[in-house]
This record gives structure tokens, sequence and C-alpha cells, in this order.
């Protein structure tokens, strides 16, 4: 491991001071093999030579590349040389006041992004929720008691002072006016600002089936939400989590862990159908089991019943699943009726550009709202990624996001499972390299050369080698070329 006195969590971005990385991220769980080397960004000077982040396409001016990038962590050898970038005259000085809505993992980027570049722009950040920004991503460790509520803040609440940011919690921005350049508060205030990013996350979808608005059923999205359901399985209520995705099945592992009796409901053949293939699905299915999980696959929610208070779950095929706690865990949805009313571009989520620009000049998009070249990413480091980005352009530093690989990495089950990229092509052109043994499953796929996707299941040691060599598109033609096992492959990203 190199010498280094920062290092960063590549699983949610927590940065960790001192000479070694901490043996499990205090934020997300995520093991001493997630951390690498971190260096503090600098604002970035402008010059006459430019440089572009092979990892995220951010592009720095300046005559030497910087340590670190500023947006994505990647070292200093991932940057390449870029034909001389023009000098940004406006970059940092009268930006005038930025508006974000939404104070996310999005929209905190955001504001350090800007803070960082342009120390006189007057910041507004609204938040609907009342409390403080939080780690959204870590209800579930909390549900599961492995976190308290004084690990969960993103920042103190001092920091917003500190950075002179006009923060204002517990209030909602019901209108929006990107001709007028101005925001109204549900109550009638109206901001004016010069640029706006929306960084107003996603709500939890709940599909159409009969009971969902009983009492007793709930969805996992904010700290509130946690503490309903922490509250309801405390007072000893059977549970029932719908959805064997990531969010249900560290829901039912937190509520098992807790002590409840929990039955997880999934409509497919196999658990996390989304990111594994049936082998690892299967593994989990086990994993699963063993923590007293009750596991239904290919049970399809008909209704949930009860009068006014929730009885259960009745299956189509005519199971009934009794439980006074129903959690509905199928999905998320982008929150884009502010943008849909405002006129913006808006298809699954806010449209945005590279530069994270909407469709209205002077208002961008970023995280869970937004929707880059189709996509809605809907995790953790996209949206802080995302954030970063949208800052930096709204205060004319010019900075573009190049995507990401989808990357998934399950807490709360005390079993390392990671899913990234492409892990279960439908077509032959791609080479597939796998073995299960002694409960370890490593699935490695590879096109043209390069790592496309993995799965690794049982030990996830060389998941942040494999995720490097997929972002930068490492050409893995020689170790291809030795025919190698999947023990090969992982040997090679344990020494890399
Ligand atoms: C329990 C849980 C576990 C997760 N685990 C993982 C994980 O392990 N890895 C991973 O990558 N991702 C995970 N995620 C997803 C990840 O948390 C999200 O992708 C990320 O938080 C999105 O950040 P965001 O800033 O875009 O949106 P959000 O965090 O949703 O923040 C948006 C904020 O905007 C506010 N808002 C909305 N509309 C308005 C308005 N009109 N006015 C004012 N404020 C408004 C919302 O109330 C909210 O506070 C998890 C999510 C949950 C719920």
């Amino acid at each position: 491991m190199s010498q280094s006195s920062a290092w960063r969590c590549s699983v949610c971005g927590y940065v960790h001071r001192g000479d070694q990385p901490p043996a499990m991220c205090p934020i997300c769980g995520a093991g001493r093999e997630e951390f690498q080397a971190y260096v503090e960004p600098e604002a970035s000077p402008l010059a006459a030579t430019a440089w572009r982040c092979l990892n995220c396409n951010y592009e720095q001016a300046g005559a030497d590349a910087p340590e670190v990038c500023p947006v994505c962590g990647a070292a200093k050898d991932r940057f390449e040389p870029e034909a001389p970038a023009p000098a940004v005259e406006q970059a940092g000085k009268d930006v005038g006041r930025i508006l974000i809505v939404g104070a996310g993992i999005a929209g905190i980027s955001a504001v350090e992004a800007i803070r960082r570049s342009a120390p006189d722009a007057e910041i507004v950040l609204i938040s609907k929720e009342t409390e403080g920004p939080y780690y959204r991503l870590n209800l579930t460790r909390y549900l599961a008691g492995e976190v308290g509520t004084d690990d969960l803040p993103l920042r103190p609440r001092e920091w917003f002072a500190e950075q002179r940011i006009d923060f204002r919690a517990g209030l909602e921005v019901a209108e929006l006016s990107p001709a007028n350049r101005t925001a109204t508060l549900r109550g009638g205030e109206a901001i004016a600002f010069d640029t706006a990013i929306l960084a107003m996350g996603a709500h939890p979808f709940v599909p159409p089936f009969g009971g969902a608005t009983l009492d007793g059923v709930h969805c996992l999205r904010t700290l509130d939400n946690a503490q309903e359901i922490l509250a309801a399985a405390k007072a000893g209520e059977a549970g029932v989590v719908i959805g064997g995705g990531l969010l249900g099945l560290e829901t039912a592992g937190a509520l098992a862990k807790r002590g409840a009796d929990v039955t997880l409901l999934e409509s497919h053949a196999y658990l996390m159908p989304r990111q594994l293939n049936r082998t690892a699905g299967e593994l989990l299915a086990a994993r699963v089991r063993e923590l007293g999980i009750n596991l239904l696959t290919e049970a399809r929610t008909d209704q949930i019943v009860g009068d006014e208070t929730v009885a259960g779950v009745a299956l189509r095929d005519g199971r009934m699943v009794s439980a006074g706690l129903v959690i509905v865990a199928t999905g998320v949805r982008p929150n884009s009726y502010l943008a849909r009313r405002a006129g913006l571009e808006v298809d699954s989520g806010v449209v945005v550009n590279g530069r994270l620009r909407t469709s209205a000049p002077h208002v961008l998009a970023a995280g869970d709202v937004a929707e880059h070249l189709g996509r809605l990413y809907g995790h953790w480091a996209a949206s802080q990624y995302q954030g970063g980005i949208a800052g930096m352009n709204a205060v004319g530093v010019d900075a573009e996001f190049g995507g990401l690989p989808p990357s998934s990495t399950l807490k709360v089950m005390d079993v390392d499972v990671v899913s990234m990229g492409i892990s279960d092509p439908e077509d032959g052109s791609y080479d597939v390299i796998e073995d299960l043994r002694d409960d370890v499953y490593r699935r490695f796929v590879f096109h043209d050369g390069g790592l496309v996707g993995a799965i690794l299941f049982g030990d996830a040691s060389v998941g942040s080698a494999a995720r490097h060599a997929i972002e930068t598109r490492t050409d893995l033609s020689a170790l291809l070329a030795s025919r190698p096992n999947a023990v090969d492959v992982a040997d090679y990203f344990a020494a890399q």
C-alpha cells in the first residue's frame, strides 16, 4: 500500500485521515481494500495547458496535472494532456447567487465545488427535510444498529455558517421559473437566483397494489422513515419486505439483526436480479436464509391486506404472509415534478447534457433526479460526482461528466457481494471467466480485450482494482492471451 496521510473510500467517498486506511469505512462499512490514497484537491489554476481525467473526464487547466482528480479522486497518472483550453475569465468571479434545491450528497457536493472555485459566490441551499444532510446510504446500517444518529450527518451544522451558506431546512421549493430566474417556496417566498442546481433526488416507487396506504406499510428513503420502521420492529411486529433488490435485502437483513421475524418477497427467480446472475443470486439466497430470513422467490404481490392496519401480504399464487409491518422496496423514481412544471425537458429524470445543464440556460441538475445520456444512476458515487461537476460548471469552471459503470456493494448482510459494469451480458461477443469454489464466486466479463464487468461473491478484495480497470478501460489482452482462470484474474488484480 502506498504512503499517504489521507485515504478515500471508493464506495461512498469518505476521506479518512491517517497513515493507514481504516479496517472498515465508518460511513458505509466497506473494507480496507476499498480505500485508495487521497490528496486534497486544490482550486484549479487557469493557464495554457489542460488535462483530462481518464476516469471521469474532468478537465483542469494548468501547466501540470493535479495530484488527484478533484472530482473522482483518480491519481495524477490517470490524467492525459489536452489541447490548450480557452481561459475562463469569469470562472469563480461575479457568479452572483446560486440556488441549490435539495441537500443530499449531490447538493452538498455542488456546494463544496462552488466554494472551492468561487469563494465569493452567494449560495442558498434549500432542503425539504428538517434534518441537516446525512449519509442516506447508511440508513440500512442505522436500521441494523451498526451506526447511530451521531454517525449520520454529512457535515456538522456549524459547517454551513463557516462556509457562508444560507442553508434553509424544512422548506420546499414549490415553483421554479427559469425565465425569470426565481424559485418560489411553498408558503410564497420568492428567491431570485443567477444559476440554479436541481438536486432533488428521488422518492420510493410503490406499484399500484391495493392496501399500500394502510397503517403499518412503509418505504425507506429518509431518516424519519427509518425511525418509524425501527419503532414498529421494536414493538415486535412480524415484517414483510417486498423487493429483493439491494435496498430490500439490506432492510430485511437489518430487521433480522434486530431480532424481527422477517419474510422477504422477490418476484424474480433469484435475488438482486438487476445486479447478479443466477449463481450469485442463489449463493446470496443461502446467506439470507442463514440470517433467519424467510425468503420467498417468484413471489408476486397481489395486494397488501388489512382493515385500517396492515395484516399481511396476499401473493398472486394464493399464498398469504401475515405481518404487522410491510416495507415496500420496489425501486425509486426521480423527484422531477418541479422541473416538469417549469417546462424543462424531462424524460424519466431531468434531462442533462455532459456539463449537467438542463434544457434551460442557468439551470443544472445532478444526482438521482438527473438523467444523463438516457441513464438514471440512483447511486451515491454518481450523485457525488455529478454534484461536484454541476457546481464547477455553475461558476464557470468547465467540467464534463463522462458517465460511470454501474456498481453496487451490498451492506448489512455480512457477506461480500459486489457487482459492477456488464456482469451478465446477453450476447456471445463477451468472454466470461468464472469460478465457484469454497463459497467464493468470481465472474469476470471481458470485451475487446478489456474488463467490462464483474461479480464477486464471498471475497471482494479485488473489487477496487477491477473497478479501476473497467473505468480506465485498461487493455488486458496480454492477461487474456495467457488463458487465465478466474483465480488467475483475481491474482492479477490483487497484484495491481
Ligand atoms: C436506505 C438506502 C440505502 C442506500 N444504499 C446505497 C448504497 O449502498 N450505495 C449507493 O451507491 N447508493 C445507495 N443508496 C442510494 C443513494 O443514497 C442515492 O443515490 C443518493 O443519496 C442520491 O443523492 P441525491 O443528493 O441525488 O438525492 P437525495 O439524497 O434524495 O437528496 C435530495 C434531497 O432533496 C430534497 N428535496 C426534494 N424536492 C425538494 C424541493 N422541491 N425543495 C427542497 N428540497 C427538496 C429531498 O427531500 C432530499 O432531502 C441508498 C439509498 C437508500 C434510501
